[in-house]
């Protein structure tokens, strides 16, 4: 249903069908939608007027009212529903039908000509702005010259005339900028609102939310066509958002929504004016954070519970069902007419990561829904929030406090403060840390909100759209902080004497609300509770295992807290960047290829003159070659013996050497000239090998396992390092991983090798040593004969960085420059090396598994390049049957969640 009528649409049929109180109306489908894009609006009409004529005329039966004439008229909302919510991001109309005639009657009818002219200029602003492309600036330029002439400050002080001036001088600027006249017939009203709706789908910040929120393949937005209800008729009149749980903890010790007497829907949304709390309890908790007593909080922001405590119990009542239907936390907006309550729409309410951990968890204890559910409910990559760093409690209390708003989206965020979403945009692509701050936000914000650190603003409540944006992107926000005066014009922030600058530094504790000058030191977050909790039922129901990237003891730590169970892949060369070891390192690569090619020279000559020429040019820089590997040896014993402790008996794949060797070499003067001192050799000498190891295409050149091939010493020096720290760490289970194969023989003569120093070893030590020696799969070559590879191999690991490369002839360091043209056109459905192209690589893998499970049924298989962690491509690898997908420390949570639905889905 969802998919045909949008989510508002299903739920409002499903609710009208639960007997709630809804205010009548009907649907025009998404099919509509996308027949809008592919005919046009005129042809649309036409295939649509039948139907929307008969489902008019029943809906003037139901409510006996009469659209855009007689004395009962008939106003309705147009609003936009698409299958998946995209709050805030499409149009809406409200007070629709509204003209000189139906303002009439409906003063008569109601005798409430304030009520009326209010809904009426409402009209003609919204409707102005969203049908017509009026700018929204006009309009508030002439209501506040209306405001200002006559002295108020709050538009709940304008009068019956005030809002007729206003309205006149709407329609006076509607017909100086469009060069016609605002429609007065209320069926042109309607086609164009439904016109105006159709074609938000595609208006670029949908656009845009669609795609940060990877939602794709649906048809379009839904149109709902309702009975208006009016939350602004009077003092008897309100409306509101209210969450059944807390969204942004999952707490559910209250009903937690905001409402405002005698306002329509966007007063609530929009934070124009600071909205009133549902429950007594919830109330108390907001006043006690501002300060504001318990007299001037009960006289001034009374809650729904105490201002009309009978509806409250029926929307409370609701409160229950609705939960309890959908089985999961709904966000509901409702509107009280003259004290009767009508529910506008509820869905499934966007949730920061911690609330939507402690939601799943609590609904399993209560019985609501059961373990599989609870972890289909939880989107993996939201994870991510929880396991990012919050205060340091004692810095944070040493912080210098500036001012407290709404707790909107939990977090620790500092930042830099900028006034606008482009300069946002702009600093993060320059690396800066921002926080973006702002009056109010708009749905234009989306792009600089999705790269700022943190999101301050001045007004809002909760549910405002940066809270319930921020919310979303698990973005750290604190909303409403009504002591800040934020000037764009100044781009200044000033706040009692204190006036920051664009530029400065802030911190937010978007749990809290607080906001702090300055920067403050963070730490790591608690992994127990509800998370702990959803990761054990993901595991319960996972098949794949999940390892993580890891080089040094400190993030193998890490990822196992965060539950990895090996490493799939240590790159040893970030071992060699440490300290004083890169010196060595040095040593050794400028020395090897004068060692090679000498050593050759004397295997070929047979004159013993020449032989000894040769031989004494040989020594010296064999002395500096084994020198060095003398050295690299004890560093690289010690750092696995680090990473094996760590591991605590988990496997561990160890890579041998792997990237270009000129990476490693000092390309400016000043570390030419230390190395030059270091070998006792002229700096000249130093530049002419780090220029002869220079390639045009290192991704493709002399690097992985060719270095060992060329270099046998360096494969033996990894391989003794290895087999003698596990022969010094009890229950160790090394997996030595040969890179960059592409033809088997390469493979043999490593293992060879490889072979021989493990026998020393075990000789030597007196030990059996338990360990695999395996390969990458990352060259396509290698790919499609890994028949032949996997009878050389005790497991295999794509390495789908280098696959993709290879596969799709792009570039790892330079093909950003078009990936982003491609994905946006559509030949990419995702960048190729965040997201596995199951159509082209993701073939190349099943190749190789098939071939490779064909010579060995049981060959471990796994993962190893930047796709683990991506919870599409660990659904690729968990349907082709993989043992295990691994990825960098902080996604290990993310690649377990994601295994688990995977498993679950199939
Ligand atoms: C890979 O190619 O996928 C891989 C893991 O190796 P690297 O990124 O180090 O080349
Ligand atoms: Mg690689």
């Amino acid at each position: 249903m969802k998919t045909l009528l949008g989510g508002k649409g299903a739920n409002l049929a499903d609710m009208s069908g639960l007997g709630l109180p809804v205010p009548p109306g009907f649907t025009i489908t998404t099919e509509a939608c996308a027949k809008y894009y592919e005919v046009g609006e005129k042809a649309l009409h036409a295939l649509l007027r039948d139907q929307v004529t008969e489902a008019l005329r029943k809906l003037e039966k139901a409510t006996g009212k009469t659209f855009g004439h007689g004395p009962n008229p008939l106003l309705v909302s147009v609003r936009s529903g698409a299958a998946a919510s995209m709050p805030g991001m499409m149009d809406t109309v409200l007070n629709l039908g509204l003209n000189p005639k139906t303002v009439e009657a409906m003063i008569e009818r109601t005798g409430n000509p304030r009520f009326v002219w209010d809904s009426y200029r409402r009209f003609i602003q919204m409707f102005g702005n969203v049908v017509m492309g009026v700018e929204h600036h006009e309009f508030e330029r002439e209501l506040e010259n209306v405001k200002h002439a006559r002295g108020y400050t709050l538009d709940t002080e304008l009068m019956t005339e005030d809002l007729q001036d206003v309205v006149a001088r709407y329609m006076k600027r509607v017909r100086e900028i469009k060069g016609c006249a605002f429609p007065t017939d209320a069926m042109e009203q309607l086609w164009r609102g439904i016109d105006a709706v159709f074609g938000s789908w595609n208006n670029p910040r949908a656009i845009k939310y669609r795609a940060l929120n990877d939602i794709r393949g649906l048809l379009g937005t839904a149109v709902n066509v309702q009975t208006m209800v009016f939350g602004n008729s009077g003092s008897n009149s309100a409306t509101g958002v209210a969450f059944t749980r807390d969204p942004s903890t999952g707490e559910h010790k209250y009903f937690y929504g905001e409402y405002l007497i005698n306002a329509q829907g966007e007063d609530v949304v929009a934070g124009i004016r600071t909205p009133q709390q549902i429950t007594i309890r919830g109330s108390r908790e907001w006043a006690k954070a501002r300060n504001i007593t318990e007299a001037v909080r009960k006289v001034q922001y009374p809650a729904l519970e105490e201002a009309m405590p009978k509806v409250f119990k029926q929307l409370d009542a609701i409160r229950v069902k609705l939960e309890r239907h959908y089985r999961d936390m709904q966000d509901l907006e409702f509107t009280i007419e003259d004290g009767k309550l009508f529910i506008l729409q509820t869905r499934s309410g966007k949730r920061t990561a911690a609330a939507a951990v402690k939601i799943a968890t609590d609904l399993v204890r209560e019985k609501i829904i059961d373990e599989k559910t609870a972890v289909l409910r939880v989107e993996p990559g939201q994870l991510d929030q929880l396991l990012h760093p919050v205060f340091v409690r004692s810095a944070e209390a040493k912080a210098k406090k500036i001012t407290v708003g709404l707790p909107a989206s939990p977090g620790a965020a500092t930042g830099q403060i900028v006034f606008n979403a482009a300069t946002a945009e702009l600093w993060a692509r320059e690396g800066k840390k921002v926080i973006l701050c702002r009056i109010e936000t708009s749905p234009e914000d989306i792009g600089g909100m999705n790269v700022a650190a943190g999101i301050l603003t001045a007004r809002g409540g909760m549910t405002s759209h940066a809270a319930v944006v921020a919310r979303g992107m698990g973005k750290c926000c604190v909303s409403g902080c009504g002591e800040l005066h934020i000037s764009y014009d100044k781009k200044t922030i000033s706040c009692n004497k204190l006036v920051l600058k664009e530029g400065d530094w802030i911190s937010l504790n978007g749990s809290t609300g607080l906001v702090y000058e300055g920067q403050i030191e963070t730490e790591d977050p608690k992994l127990t509770g509800p998370f702990a909790m959803i990761m054990a039922l993901a595991d319960k129901y996972r098949k794949l295992g999940v390892r993580t990237n890891a080089d040094t003891p400190r993030d193998t730590a890490k990822a196992v807290a965060f539950g990895a169970e090996g490493v799939g892949l240590c790159r040893t060369e970030h071992m060699f960047f440490e300290g004083d070891r890169v010196i060595s390192f040095r040593r050794m690569i400028l020395v090897a290829e004068t060692v090679k090619s000498l050593r050759q020279a004397l295997a070929e000559c047979t004159d013993p003159e020449e032989r000894t020429r040769l031989e004494q040019e040989l020594a010296a820089p064999l002395k500096q070659y084994r020198q060095a590997l003398k050295e690299l040896l004890p560093l690289q014993r010690k750092d696995f013996i680090s990473m094996f402790k760590a591991l605590k008996g988990r496997p561990c794949t160890v890579r041998l050497l792997d990237p270009p060797l000129h990476e490693f070499l000092p390309h400016d003067e000043a570390g030419q000239a230390e190395m030059a001192r270091e070998m006792d050799l002229e700096v000249i000498q130093i530049r002419e090998v780090v220029e002869s190891l220079h390639e045009t295409n290192p991704m493709l050149g002399h690097r992985g396992c060719r270095l060992g091939i060329s270099y046998p010493e360096v494969t033996e020096m990894q391989a003794r390092a290895i087999c003698e720290a596990a022969a010094a760490v009890k229950g160790s289970q090394p997996e030595i991983m040969v890179p960059l194969v592409g033809n088997v023989k390469e493979l043999t003569a490593q293992k060879e090798l490889i072979h021989k120093v493990l026998a020393d070893v075990e000789r030597t030590r007196k030990v059996k040593l338990p360990i695999r020696i395996g390969t990458m799969i990352e060259v396509p070559r290698a790919a499609v004969t890994a028949d032949q590879i996997a009878a050389e191999a005790d497991f295999f690991s794509f390495g789908t960085n280098d696959l993709t490369q290879m596969t799709c002839a792009f570039s790892r360091d330079d093909a950003g420059k078009f990936l982003g043209e491609y994905v946006a056109r559509g030949f990419y459905d995702y960048d190729p090396f965040q997201v596995l192209d199951q159509e082209g690589v993701g073939r190349m893998v099943e190749i190789a598994m098939q071939y490779g499970r064909g010579v060995k049924p049981n060959l471990k298989v796994g993962v190893c390049g930047e796709h683990g962690g991506d919870p599409k491509t660990v659904e690729f690898c968990h349907k082709l049957g993989f043992s295990y997908v691994s990825c960098s420390p902080f996604r290990v949570p993310i690649a377990r969640l994601a295994a688990a639905q995977a498993a679950l889905r199939s």
